[in-house]
C-alpha cells in the first residue's frame, strides 16, 4: 500500500525541496500522503535578490518565511528546522547532524526518505554533508526500529539542473532509477519556487522565467534513486531501457 506512505525529505537549505522534489511534494498532497521536510539551515548565506538585507540573522528569519509559504504549496505537514549555520555543514560533526536527523525518523517514522545524492546534485558541500548525515541516521534508526518500519532511502538527482547555465555540475555519484510523473504539479512547483523570491539568482539559473510566472521550463519529471530499502543497501543499476516511472 505505497499510497499510505509518509515521505520525508532532509535538505539543507530552503528552496532545495522546492526545486529537487516540488513536484512530488504536490502530488504526495493530493494523495493524501503526509510529508515532512527537515530544512537544515536557514540559507543565510548568498544574495538576497531583490531584498536589502544586509544582516545574515535577518536574511535566515526572511527565508524562513519563504520557506513556510513554499510549504503551505506544496501542502508539507510537518516542517522541521534545525537551524545550522548556512554553509557549515561539512564541519559539523556528522555524528551529532545524524542524531538530531534519527531522533524526527524515530518520532515521525516515514516509510520513505528523500534527500540529495554523495555528489550534492551542486557539489555543494552543505548538500554533500547532509547527503552523509541522512544516510547514516536511516542506517542508525534501523537498529531501533522494527523490520515492517524501515524507511526506503532515495536519493534525489537534478538531471535538468544545468541545461540553462554555462557551467556543468559533478559527475553524477550514483545512476537515476525512477522517475516521478509531476505533469499535474507543475504549477505548485512553479509557485513553490516563486516562494522564494530572496533565492531569485538561483531560481533564475536553473528555472528561467519562473520567477515571472512563466512555468515552461518546469519539465513532467522528478528523479530518484533507491540506496537502501528493507535494511539493506540497494545498488543502483541502470539499464539501456528508459528510467521507468515509480511511485512513493
Ligand atoms: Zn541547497
Amino acid at each position: 500500500m505505497s499510497a499510505c506512505k509518509k515521505i520525508m525529505m532532509i535538505f539543507p537549505h530552503p528552496d532545495d525541496e522546492s526545486f529537487a522534489c516540488g513536484g512530488t511534494l504536490a502530488l504526495c498532497r493530493e494523495r493524501g500522503q503526509e510529508t515532512c521536510l527537515i530544512c537544515v539551515t536557514s540559507g543565510c548565506r548568498g544574495r538576497s535578490g531583490t531584498y536589502d538585507i544586509s544582516c545574515r540573522e535577518k536574511l535566515a528569519r526572511h527565508r524562513e518565511q519563504e520557506l513556510g509559504r513554499a510549504a503551505e504549496v506544496l501542502g508539507i505537514s510537518r516542517l522541521e528546522l534545525f537551524r545550522y549555520p548556512d554553509g557549515s555543514l561539512a564541519t559539523v560533526d556528522r555524528q551529532e547532524l545524524s542524531e538530531k536527523i534519527l531522533h524526527v525518523i524515530l518520532d515521525w517514522k516515514p516509510g520513505v526518505i528523500i534527500t540529495f545524492p554523495p555528489d550534492g546534485v551542486t557539489g555543494h558541500p552543505d548538500h554533500i554533508a547532509t547527503c552523509h548525515a541522512t544516510t547514516l541516521a536511516v542506517e542508525q534508526a534501523e537498529r531501533t526500529l522494527a523490520a515492517e518500519e524501515y524507511p526506503d532511502l532515495y536519493y534525489v538527482s537534478i538531471p535538468h539542473y544545468y541545461d540553462h547555465c554555462s557551467d556543468k555540475g559533478p559527475q553524477p555519484a550514483v545512476p537515476i532509477t525512477g522517475k516521478v510523473d509531476i505533469s499535474g504539479f507543475r504549477l505548485q512547483k512553479g509557485e513553490a519556487l516563486r516562494a522564494h523570491l530572496s533565492q531569485v539568482y538561483s531560481v533564475n539559473r536553473a528555472y528561467p522565467g519562473v520567477i515571472d510566472g512563466d512555468f515552461g521550463v518546469i519539465g513532467c519529471y522528478e528523479y530518484y534513486t533507491l540506496v537502501r530499502s528493507k535494511g539493506q543497501p540497494v545498488n543502483p543499476k541502470r539499464g539501456k531501457e528508459a528510467i521507468p516511472l515509480i511511485e512513493f
